[in-house]
């Protein structure tokens, strides 16, 4: 039987031989790392720390693009720090104003086939032109940077049959949701989503993007579409025929699962607050008065969903009730929009238009009233995702979200354009994007790049170390969480937290500030401690600080009844031993404050099943560790770097 496009892909790259079933571990060469300002400080401490003189794959790229508001110094001391010390490894910056990370790098770095791990859970975005591209930790990025093969649980590859045409006022934000609202926000969980059929042959590399992209909020390893004309048509747009690679699954390629979605059944929908796969038809929604509406993301923010847009709001104006901004996703797609005159149509209706960067997307300007409702075109809704906890956010396509800036509460196009709704068909990707690549720093030559160097200002304090495990664990439980705890409850984004994520003495301060402001004072006091998680412990953000913080305040494991991908892997590199409840009931019986005892701890966790006695209730309870052997060997070895270290002969 033939070969998915996954499976090519991986196999391509497999660094020892394997059979390749749902759930194996395999050992995959990464081709490239990508990294952004806000995450990647301490993902470049570890890579000096490791102490290569330079990246070992093939791209390495680092992105300045989420937090571009420099408040007091602490932004730009992170900005000059990653500046010098990709001068100093072999790494290209993308500079600030160029754009998006995801946007950028499927612009101007991806290639089909390619393999790329990126430290944000977004960068399966870079699915849309055949490439498997897989969120990590930062330290996983740190970790392929040193060319050391890559380890991978083998997902289930699920086909997706895409038939049909999307409507005029549907956007492929309609086809993600539609898959949010079927499968949930853990329905992805351990599979990779292979969009095929003759529906996803009619999608422009733009709105395959929004579709892989937001694959993430379904916990997908990632999402990919396959490498055809579509792709050629976009990396011709780019000057970069010359780099396309054909890259298809087999006619007869086999499937762990399959799918379908009819385009033509599809309506505007949006996603209700807290959840991403909270979702409903637009139409049917309770017509909430809206106070700001956010365009932009590097979901929804292409040339054109920009543009199409700028033709609802033609000759309109935005309702005076509404705060509506936009931020274009990159440098060139803004500049294309400008020549075009869509900016123009934005301004004239009364559009704020913002940098090209991430922005409102994760909370760095633009927070909601207190109780507010947010509409935004970007991925993500969690409570507090917009700076203001108290504030709705629902998620919409660009298309309706302009609707909404200009009636004030939820809307479609078609609301606004009845039947000349047809004309937002005609928009499509340009032929040529004016590509300008002087935003982007080379890589210096190896030689000279050793002369560089690396600066350090005030924010940059030190990369924690976690201790590693004991025999005997007898520690209290500092906090005990609901379900679906996000690293946004964690470590809250905004960008006052994100400037902050360089100096983790400070940062640590603030660990689930918004869900349990003791919490960073209790669990210092405590020394060391363990927290009790419910379902989906971790979901979202990549965001690594969500595992570094609690470890540095003394969390030395979670037990939860389970754990979201990527977070628990960011538990693993630092050191936090992630466990699960053997009965979930077991949850109710555990309080905070409890005195948890594990005997034999070491011993037990290669049996990876650990006894646990609360001594506080008096009561005896099993976790199992669903851990693959080297998880288990660096988790015994008190987290990846220290492991990495060994392996390397770099101790
Ligand atoms: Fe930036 Fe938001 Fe995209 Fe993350 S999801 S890369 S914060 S635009």
């Amino acid at each position: 039987m033939g070969k998915n496009l996954t499976r090519k892909i991986l196999e391509s790259h497999l660094a020892k031989p394997s059979a390749m079933n749902p759930g194996d571990e395999i050992y995959v060469k990464v081709d490239q790392t990508l990294t952004h300002d806000i995450n990647a400080v301490m993902t470049y401490l570890a890579f000096e720390a490791i102490g290569l003189d330079r990246t070992q794959v093939e791209t390495s790229v680092s992105y300045l693009d989420h937090n571009l508001l420099y408040l007091d110094n602490k932004t730009p001391d992170d900005h000059i720090y990653l500046q010098s010390v990709a001068k100093r490894y072999g790494v290209h910056v993308s500079r600030p104003g160029n754009g998006i990370c995801h946007a950028v790098h499927v612009a101007r770095f991806g290639v089909p086939g390619k393999l790329s791990m990126g430290g944000d859970s977004h960068t399966p975005h870079g699915g849309s032109i055949g490439m498997l591209c897989i969120g990590v930790g930062g330290m996983d990025v740190a970790t392929a940077m040193t060319g050391v093969p890559m380890r991978l649980k083998m997902p289930q590859i699920i086909k997706v049959n895409l038939k049909g045409h999307l409507k005029p006022g549907c956007n492929a934000k309609e086809i993600i949701l539609e898959m949010l609202r079927r499968v949930g926000i853990k329905g992805g969980l351990g599979k990779v989503f292979e969009y095929v059929g003759p529906g996803a042959a009619g999608l422009e590399v733009s709105e395959r993007a929004t579709i892989t992209n937001m694959g993430a909020e379904m916990g997908a390893t990632t999402s990919i579409f396959p490498g055809d004309e579509q792709v050629r048509r976009f990396m011709r747009a780019q000057g970069r025929e010359d780099q396309y690679v054909e890259m298809l699954p087999d006619e007869d390629a086999e499937y762990d699962g399959e799918m379908e979605i009819n385009l033509d059944e599809l309506n505007p929908l949006i996603a209700c607050p807290h959840q991403p796969d909270n979702v409903m038809p637009l139409k049917d929604a309770e017509k909430k008065k809206v106070q700001q509406v956010f365009i932009g993301s590097c979901t929804n923010a292409s040339y054109s969903d920009i543009a199409k847009v700028a033709l609802v709001l033609q000759g309109r104006h935005v309702n005076e009730d509404v705060s509506c901004t936009c931020a274009v996703s990159s440098k060139q797609v803004y500049k294309q929009l400008l020549r075009d005159g869509y900016m123009e149509m934005l301004i004239d209706a009364g559009v704020r238009v913002l940098e090209t960067a991430c922005g409102p997307c994760c909370a760095i300007g633009q927070s909601p009233a207190t109780k507010g409702v947010a509409v935004r075109t970007s991925n993500r809704n969690f409570k507090g995702r917009a700076g203001n906890p108290t504030a709705e956010i629902y998620l919409v396509s660009p298309e309706s979200a302009a609707a909404t800036a200009i009636l004030g509460t939820f809307a479609t196009a078609e609301d606004i354009l009845g039947a000349d709704v047809a004309k937002l068909a005609e928009i499509h990707e340009p032929d040529v994007y004016p590509v300008d690549d002087s935003m982007i720093i080379k890589p210096l030559p190896e030689e000279e790049a050793k002369q560089v160097e690396v600066v350090k200002g005030p924010n940059i304090k030190f990369l924690p170390i976690p201790e590693q495990p004991t025999e005997h664990l007898c520690v209290p439980v500092s906090l005990k969480t609901v379900d679906n705890i996000t690293t946004d409850d964690i470590t809250p984004a905004s960008a006052e937290f994100s400037s902050m994520r360089s100096n983790i003495p400070l940062m640590s301060q603030y660990c689930y500030h918004r869900y349990d402001p003791e919490f960073a004072a209790r669990a210092k006091e405590m020394g060391q401690s363990i927290i009790i998680g419910g379902e989906n412990y971790g979901q979202g953000s990549s965001r690594e600080h969500a595992a570094i913080n609690p470890m540095y305040l003394g969390v030395r494991a979670v037990i939860a009844k389970s754990i979201a991908r990527i977070h628990k892997g960011n538990l693993i590199n630092h050191g936090i031993i992630p466990m699960i409840f053997e009965d979930p009931a077991d949850y109710d019986k555990i309080e905070q404050g409890d005195e948890l005892e594990i005997n034999g701890l070491l011993e037990q966790m290669q049996t990876k099943e650990v006894e646990i006695r609360d001594n506080t209730k008096g009561v005896t309870f099993k976790a199992r560790l669903e851990l693959s052997d080297s998880e288990l060997e660096v988790i015994s070895c008190g987290g990846q770097l220290r492991y990495l270290k060994k392996q390397l002969g770099k101790e």
